[in-house]
């Protein structure tokens, strides 16, 4: 297991080293959040014995039941949420994550501020957009994304650090990262969260600063 993780890892790193340099102007540094979601512990662990240390989990639920554990054992860790918040988890997700990439909404940008506040923590967050405008699937409409990063900068004083986005599933990504791209640019915003397994090379040509990559570190989900 460990092995293959650990080659996993490496195999991704690489094709992250070649997407950029033949992408023309792609980010300064590229981080690579394993999504390690419904992966059995053993897994994770392999993945932090082979020195990796930031992820994504998109159920505050599952995230809380071992990462409080790894982290004790492991120094270092950077755990990003990449699944919707409710707001009744907001103050479990601002004490157990670092990077918020799901802020989808006036509501939840206000109680994460809050959280924020209190616990005297200031995670760096991301606006997830609905590039592909998909009524089952959580996000900023593009038009709307400039003024609601804005709003949450402005008023509501949540970090915005960058756009995230999850394009649909049977269309061309590139298009839907130019997208971002274009939007994040527009805002002035540094980070972009997008690629997964299947389109992280892509995503990295159109500038994304984290790629979210699960099966393709960790094999299939159970
Ligand atoms: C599950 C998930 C990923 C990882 O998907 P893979 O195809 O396994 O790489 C990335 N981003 C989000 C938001 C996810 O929910």
């Amino acid at each position: 297991m460990t092995t293959t993780i650990a080659s996993n890892l490496a195999a991704v790193k690489e094709s992250i080293g070649k997407a950029r340099e033949a992408a023309l102007s792609p980010a300064d540094d590229v981080e690579l959040v394993a999504i390690s979601k419904q992966q059995p512990e053993d897994r994770i662990r392999a993945a932090l014995d082979a020195g990796h240390r930031v992820f994504g989990e998109n159920r505050v639920q599952e995230a809380a039941g071992r990462w409080p554990g790894f982290r004790e054992t492991f120094a270092g860790v950077q755990l990003h949420l990449i699944g919707p918040l409710q707001s009744n988890k907001a103050r479990e997700a601002v004490a157990l994550f670092d990077v918020i990439e799901t802020v989808d909404r006036e509501k939840i940008a206000r109680v994460l501020a809050k959280e924020m506040a209190s616990q005297d923590r200031a995670l760096p967050c991301l606006v997830q957009v609905n590039t592909g405008k998909e009524p089952q699937k959580s996000g900023i409409d593009p038009e709307e994304t400039e003024g609601f990063v804005r709003l949450c900068q402005n008023d509501i004083g949540l970090p915005v650090k960058g756009l995230m986005c999850i394009p649909p599933i049977d269309e061309e990504p590139a298009m839907h990262f130019a997208l971002l791209a274009e939007l994040g640019k527009g805002c002035g915003l540094p980070w972009l969260s997008m690629g997964m397994s299947g389109d992280f090379e892509t995503a990295i040509r159109f500038g994304a600063t984290h790629v979210r990559v699960g099966t393709a570190v960790f094999g299939d989900r159970g």
